[in-house]
């Protein structure tokens, strides 16, 4: 860098009317709090982002009898259900979910699916579009009160309603029965989903995974009142906590695991099982296999005509689901959590293996320890991992994806996604199963939490595991999509069109950001950790996390909050320009030979240069007038009365006054330009002549005055040589290039591809004399 301008030292009186002369057209109000956006705190819930002081929710507790039909696929049940109204209001009507009449043929989810004709159709795509009734929607059979009366019911799609026979009164509770069946789908087939069966053609089994499978309890809260809005198949649960005991009757020769405690191990193991699910229960190390690969095998190829029923336990869970097979390999360990023990588990059929029996339950016991340690001890006394071919995720079990080719072989792309996706999965029992929002309304307030703990429990299982998402620069393709794609965080998830770099990635993104550059992580686990705390066992919403991370903080975030959650403006900031100033000495010697070197500089054009050796040395003409004074007079030398000028402004200044002007400081005045909108912490490496470098980091509230245009001036004794715009790629910026002082040019490759000359007689090549058929 060169170019250094000089200033002198001098005291100057701003006006104080110069801040009043700010363009509104810089404003865009990204300072400011976020005010009447959030709700208004109340008895229920604080300004602080804590639960109020009459905070309340409502519970549900399950008595389930369910019966599967491994020969034609289906279940029948039938359940009990006491419902505690806690709220202050009273009720005339509940509202329960029927999550599986989304598989109805009267469904709305593919009428509101958009399609096109591509130019290759796969017969799934095309039966998405005929969508012809499979009769796999859910059929209830009776709904009474506990006298045996019938309730007057009213199905709307997924949802119905019970009319009560007078209303439900605050402080009361109120019992019903429910009788249904429904037909389970192939979920390996066009229909997909979360639940359902995978058929195993080898062997003729299957592989049941069953959730969202008995009518539940919809959400009534302080915040939305009842949460009825139609399951569609994204926007995913809002349920209720209470307290579940399910007994599930399967094929004898099948290997039951679910949501909650065991109650009857010694009636559905057999003697060696037992022995080695006891000695499970004391092997902190590694996993103890309670049903081994050869044990399965030789299962799979029988057919059990006889039953056995599992009955199952579970306190405070939000809901249930389960998994059945005579596939089962069935592995567990403990691990310790604030002074007791959890069982962590898995489930998965041979085809898993040589993965599963590795990786699992090992990943399961990490991510309990990772989320724990951010959060809360992991509360409950299992977690367990189902090896499913997709993920997703329910209280206590998970069903997940990673399984090997069929020659037992896996790509590094397999192993990972696997152990991503059963941190992520189980990684949710804290986020929505135990902190429990309402994922019908906010996807990312539990993916978006969960993916950023994720990508933490990734980077402690393995240094430098290959995390997909949670880095500041991964999230920078998204954000710079057009504007028609993106959509604030705060969008509904039925709304959104880049759902994963939505609803997962962004936040994950922000969360992360929040830890490594706005907050640091000191003040952000705390808060977050508190966010957690106070949630645990209830239903937040968006504005009491907003609220705890600030108010447990000290941090205000309003703005961060309006840029990465409520707008779509990317982060590009730019180095526009910097200029080099030193301090005028005075000092004549300095000064003079400035003066000589800008006279020469004035003086030196292109004829002069030219001249020097166009025209011959004995063709100059010399004027003969010129005295010899004149012309060795040197104007530019220091003379007597320069340096007593100089003496007389030195001996007039203070000692400080001194200092600063012999400091020799170099200071650079750096114009910055905020190009994508959103704001951000100014993050720069200065690099010096000598070669060292410094990390200097300016809060966001730099933007506050002007959101688009910024200079601040950083004093150096060192020279700069490069300056560096967010040197760590930790703000997400989308166009690095202009991140550079001076500008660093960095090569993009584009393809370079051999011309393949048309046949003869085609009319595909780039002819124009043919005409294109
Ligand atoms: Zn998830």
């Amino acid at each position: 860098m060169k170019n250094i301008r000089y200033l002198f030292l001098s005291i100057i009186l701003l006006p104080g009317t110069i801040l009043a002369q700010v363009d509104e057209q810089r404003h865009g109000n990204r300072f400011e709090q976020l005010g009447p956006m959030l709700r208004s705190p109340n008895v229920y819930r604080t300004a602080s982002g804590a639960p109020g002081h009459q905070y309340w929710q409502q519970k549900a507790d399950y008595e389930i009898e369910v019966e599967l039909n491994d020969d034609n696929q289906s279940i029948r049940g039938k359940e009990k259900v006491t419902y505690y109204n806690q709220s202050p209001d009273p009720l005339d009507y509940l509202w329960l979910q029927l999550d599986q009449n989304q598989r109805d043929s009267d469904s709305e989810t593919p009428k509101i699916s958009s399609n096109r004709i591509q130019p290759k159709m796969s017969l799934g795509q095309l039966q998405d579009i005929i969508w012809h009734d499979m009769d796999l929607g859910l059929k209830i059979y009776s709904v009474l009160d506990d006298q045996g009366n019938e309730i007057p019911s009213t199905v709307n799609h997924t949802m119905m309603r019970l009319d009560l026979a007078r209303p439900l009164m605050p402080g009361e509770s109120f019992t019903f029965h429910i009788e249904w069946s429904f037909n389970i789908h192939d979920r390996m087939s066009f229909i997909g989903g979360r639940p359902g069966y995978e058929y195993f053609e080898a062997d003729g089994n299957y592989l049941y995974t069953m959730s969202e499978w008995f009518p539940r309890m919809a959400v009534y809260s302080d915040f939305e009142g009842w949460q009825n809005k139609q399951f569609v198949g994204r926007g995913e649960f809002a349920l209720v906590f209470g307290d579940y005991e399910v007994a599930i009757t399967v094929p004898a020769d099948h290997m039951v695991g679910a949501t909650g405690v065991l109650q009857n191990p010694e009636e559905v193991l057999s003697s060696k099982e037992m022995e080695r699910w006891n000695q499970a229960k004391s092997s902190y190390d590694e996993p103890v296999v309670i049903r081994t690969q050869g044990e399965a095998e030789k299962l799979e190829k029988g057919k059990a005509t006889t039953k056995k029923t599992w009955v199952y336990h579970a306190d405070n869970v939000r809901d249930f689901a389960w998994t059945s097979s005579r596939k089962f390999i069935w592995d567990a360990m403990a691990v310790k959590l604030g002074g007791k023990d959890v069982m962590a588990m898995s489930y998965y059929a041979k085809e898993a293996n040589p993965l599963w029996e590795q990786y699992s339950t090992r990943v399961v016991a990490h991510t309990l320890k990772s989320y724990s340690s951010r959060t809360f001890d992991y509360p409950y006394p299992v977690a367990i991992s189902v090896e499913a071919t997709n993920g997703m995720e329910y209280p206590m079990i998970c069903f997940n994806y990673g399984r090997p080719d069929s020659d037992g072989t896996y790509t590094a792309a397999i192993k990972y996604g696997m152990i991503s996706v059963i941190i992520h999965e189980v990684g949710h029992n804290f986020f929505p199963m135990i902190v429990n929002s309402d994922e019908r309304q906010w996807t990312w307030m539990d993916e978006g939490l969960n993916t950023f703990m994720q990508f933490l429990a990734e980077q402690e299982w393995e240094r430098n595991y290959p995390s997909r998402r949670g880095p500041a620069h991964k999230i920078a393709p998204y954000m710079s999509s057009e504007k028609h794609l993106l959509e604030p965080i705060m969008t509904n998830s039925e709304n959104i069109i880049q759902f994963g770099p939505n609803a997962y990635a962004k936040p994950a993104t922000a969360l992360n950001i929040l830890r490594e550059t706005v907050m640091g992580r000191e003040l952000f686990d705390h808060a977050f950790k508190t966010y957690a705390q106070r949630w645990m066992f209830k239903h937040p919403t968006p504005d009491d996390l907003f609220r705890t991370l600030e108010d447990a903080s000290a941090v205000d975030l309003d703005w961060f909050w309006r840029g990465w959650f409520y707008g779509t403006d990317p982060v590009d900031m730019a180095i526009q320009d910097v200029k080099w100033y030193k301090i005028d000495s005075k000092k004549p010697v300095e000064v003079k030979a400035d003066q000589r070197e800008a006279y020469e500089r004035e003086e030196s054009y292109i004829s002069k240069t030219r001249n020097a050796t166009a025209i011959p040395e004995t063709f100059v003409e010399k004027d003969p007038k010129a005295a010899d004074f004149y012309n060795s007079y040197d104007r530019f030398a220091v003379g007597p009365e320069d340096e007593k000028a100089y003496n007389d402004f030195i001996n007039s200044l203070s000692s400080d006054e001194r200092a600063m002007l012999e400091s020799g400081l170099n200071f650079y005045e750096i114009s910055f330009e905020n190009v994508g909108g959103l704001v951000m912490p100014i993050i720069l490496e200065f690099q010096y002549e000598d070669g060292s470098s410094e990390i200097e980091r300016i809060p966001a509230q730099i933007w506050r005055l002007d959101e688009y245009e910024v200079s601040k001036v950083f004093a150096k004794e060192k020279v700069v040589t490069q300056i560096i715009l967010d040197p760590y790629r930790e703000t997400a910026d989308i166009d690095e290039g202009n991140n550079y002082w001076p500008r660093q040019f960095q090569p993009s490759r584009f393809e370079m591809f051999k011309q393949q000359l048309p046949a003869r007689g085609t009319s595909t090549g780039p002819n124009p004399m043919k005409k294109k058929r």
